[in-house]
Formats: structure tokens, sequence, C-alpha cells
């Protein structure tokens, strides 16, 4: 753990281990910037005096020319931010430029422009207890599902950055007893999610094998995968989600480096079957990320923790889910988004979503201002937050995913 000459709180989601970089506006335009502390450097700024490699792209309006790179420009771009924000080092300050920003001084923008958007579905957890309540008379987990990880194509228009207002969707509904209706949703939900963001991307016709994939993941996100399950649960026959998903996505604003990762990543779980030879990988893919919901009404100023769970126990890893993806020989490209599936535990509260947490609407939840929830009201906010935190390394965040609902 070094120092930096930037003062990092303890408890901090952002030391100088991390660098997770985002995009930001403090009156001059979209920017790259990287979170220290409380602060963004902005590194259009930094670039401009010649302190940086790559300046190009990184005096770009997003990540994704940067993200084009590579895995030796992130590392070398990485290596020389740290040396920049290190305790000793005055060259930021010798230049004599306003590079530093306190975050909450600066609007944040979506940091990435994803051309693609995948969702996954890789908790068994999940996947066992959707199954029981959609399809109540079969077997929960379908046959496919611990032989591929299982995915759709989401709809990229609508990622949208960390406060971002969530307007209320309306579709068309099947009520039991009658024929279909439209109006809004009446079954608003979350799915708590981690999603990694891809760098330079394949030929098209060229798979990426799973043990290439550390060359084309770049860095992680949280994902709210924004869901109306009455929507969904009368559309996705037999093609999958639709427009129960794509209204909206939420994505905290700072993709956290594959590479400050590395001290939190574990051997991924046991599978059986045996996967096929394009989906074995090498190396340790899982990643020890504790995870938390949290839920507010209109009144409440600070949100309930609903629910708290884990992302290391994941079926499927990054390496397989990209490496399945490009089997067919589909293209990535730089800036795409592959999120996790909704990450749930074995316990009631550590459910990744409120069809699970309330059991289909079942089981109410109570919030400290007295009122009870089973599917969003107007007025809510969800807020997600992430980490990794081992004895003796240093913490590792992700900050928040904030969403308020709005009719
Ligand atoms: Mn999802």
């Amino acid at each position: 753990m070094t120092a930096s000459w930037v003062e990092v709180a303890a408890g901090s989601d952002f030391p100088l281990d991390n660098l997770p970089y985002g995009v930001f506006d403090s009156g001059k335009g979209h920017r790259i910037g990287v979170a220290i502390g409380d602060h963004v450097l902005d590194l259009y700024e930094v670039a401009d005096r010649g302190l940086l490699p790559h300046g190009a792209a990184l005096q770009d309006v997003d990540l994704n020319g940067f993200l084009a790179l590579g895995r030796s420009a992130w590392h070398e771009t990485r290596g020389r931010i740290t040396e920049l924000l290190a305790e000793g080092s005055t060259k930021i300050q010798d230049a004599g430029m306003d590079a530093l920003h306190f975050r909450s001084e600066v609007e944040l923008h979506l940091p990435f422009s994803p051309g693609d958007y995948v969702d996954f579905y890789s908790s068994v957890e999940h996947a066992t207890n959707l199954g029981r309540m959609f399809r109540p008379d079969a077997e929960p987990l379908l046959p496919n599902w611990r032989h591929l990880p299982v995915g759709y194509h989401g709809r990229a228009s609508t990622v949208v950055v960390s406060g971002t207002d969530i307007r209320r969707p309306h579709g068309q509904t099947k009520p039991t007893d009658g024929p279909p209706v439209e109006g809004p949703t009446k079954a608003l939900d979350i799915e708590l999610e981690v999603g990694f963001v891809t760098g330079p991307g394949n030929a098209l016709g060229v798979p990426i094998h799973a043990d290439d994939a550390g060359d084309h993941i770049f860095g992680m996100v949280l994902v709210n995968d924004w869901s109306a399950r009455d929507i969904q649960r009368w559309e996705y026959v037999p093609l999958g989600p639709f427009l129960g998903k794509s209204f909206a996505t939420t994505v905290s604003p700072w993709v956290v480096p594959l590479e400050a990762l590395v001290p939190y990543m574990v051997p991924g779980p046991t599978q059986d079957p045996k996967p096929l030879p394009y989906l074995r990988t090498e190396g340790d893919w899982g990643v020890d990320i504790q995870l938390e919901v949290g839920l507010a009404s209109a009144s409440m100023d600070t949100p309930d923790v609903i629910s708290r769970t884990s992302f290391d126990g994941m079926y499927w890893t990054m390496a397989q889910q990209l490496a399945h993806a490009t089997f067919n020989g589909t293209r990535i490209r730089p800036g795409d988004l592959y999120a996790s599936g909704t990450v749930s535990g074995s316990e009631p509260g550590t459910y990744g979503s409120l069809i699970e947490l309330t059991w289909g609407g079942r089981d109410s939840i109570d919030l400290s201002d007295g009122s009870q929830r089973t599917y969003l009201e107007d007025g809510d906010t969800v807020t997600l937050r992430g980490w990794c935190q081992h004895e003796g390394l240093p913490r590792i965040g992700f900050g928040e995913c904030v969403g308020t609902i709005v009719p």
C-alpha cells in the first residue's frame, strides 16, 4: 500500500491502489478522470502537460478510445498516474495546473459508450429462485444452465450513469383472470449485478479464447438491471427479456480496472459437469466483491440495507462469459458492457432482487419509515454499493450505483 499526497480518508473506496476511470464535467465539457479519495484527477489537464502516455486517447470525451489501446497501454498509463499521485511526487503541483476537483463539485457522466450490452444469468441461486417462481411445476434450473452461461442481448442505448432518474415504464401485462391490459408497471424491480467493460475486442469470425480474456476485459462496474416483472412475465416466452428490461440499466460512474482487482481474484466455483473445452480457463477468475442494496422511500434520508451478498460465488466467470459470447465469432468492441446477472446468495437476506427478497410479492419488506414494500414505488431510491476488503490489503471500492423512481 502506497500513500498519496492527495488526502484519502480511512475506509475510502478510492485509495491510490484503485484509480478507477470515469468521465466528469467541471464546466469545461466531458473529460476523463481518475478518482482518488474525495477528488477526481483531470487527465485532460495532466495529458496536456505531457505527463501521460496515450494523451490523445485520454483527452477524449469517453473511455472508448483508451479501451481500444489494450492491456499494455492500460498498464503503462496506470503506472504513470500512480507515480504522479504517490507521496513525494510534485510534478502535478510543479506544473501549476488546476487538475484536482472535489467529486462532489463535478457532474459525472457515463464513462464509456456501450455499442452492445449483454446480460448473463450466472448465479445458480438466482436462476434457481426465478425458476421456482416462474415455472413452479418444472425443475427450477433448465437443462442448459450448467453447460453454458445463459445470457441475452440487452439494450445499449438505455444504459445510464448512476444518478439518472428512472421513469416507471408502461407496458402490456396479463392479469391472471382477464385479457391483457396496458399501463405503468406494478412490479418494478432491481437486479444487483456487476458488469465488465471490454477492451480492444476481436475480428469478426475470431472467437476470444477464455485464456485470453484478460487482454479484453478492462475493468468492472456495478450494474442495476431494472426490471418490470409483470411485463417480463407476460412477454418473455419464448424469446426472452424485451421491454420489461430495455427501459433503463444503471451503471456506477467509476470503472475499476481489473489490474486493481487482482489481489481479490479467487478461484471460481467447482463446476459439475465439467464445461466443454472452450469454457475451460486457467487461473483465478472469481472476484471477491462484497455487495449491498440500499432502499429509501422519498421521506427517508438514509437508505435501509435490504440485502447483503458476495460476488465470489458466481457460477460462471467473466472469462467464461466472454469466451461463450464470442464462440460463434461475433465481434466485441471497446466499451461493450457484459453484466453478470443478478447476484444472489443462498439465504433470504442475500438475494439481489425484490422478486426474490419478497418471494414474488408474497412477503413485504419493512422500511424504517414504517412503510412496506414488495416492489418499488415512485420516489424510492435504490443504492447499490460494492467493495473488496481483506485484512492487510487496500480497500478497493466501486462507489455507488443510484437511481430514483419517477412516475
Ligand atoms: Mn439481469
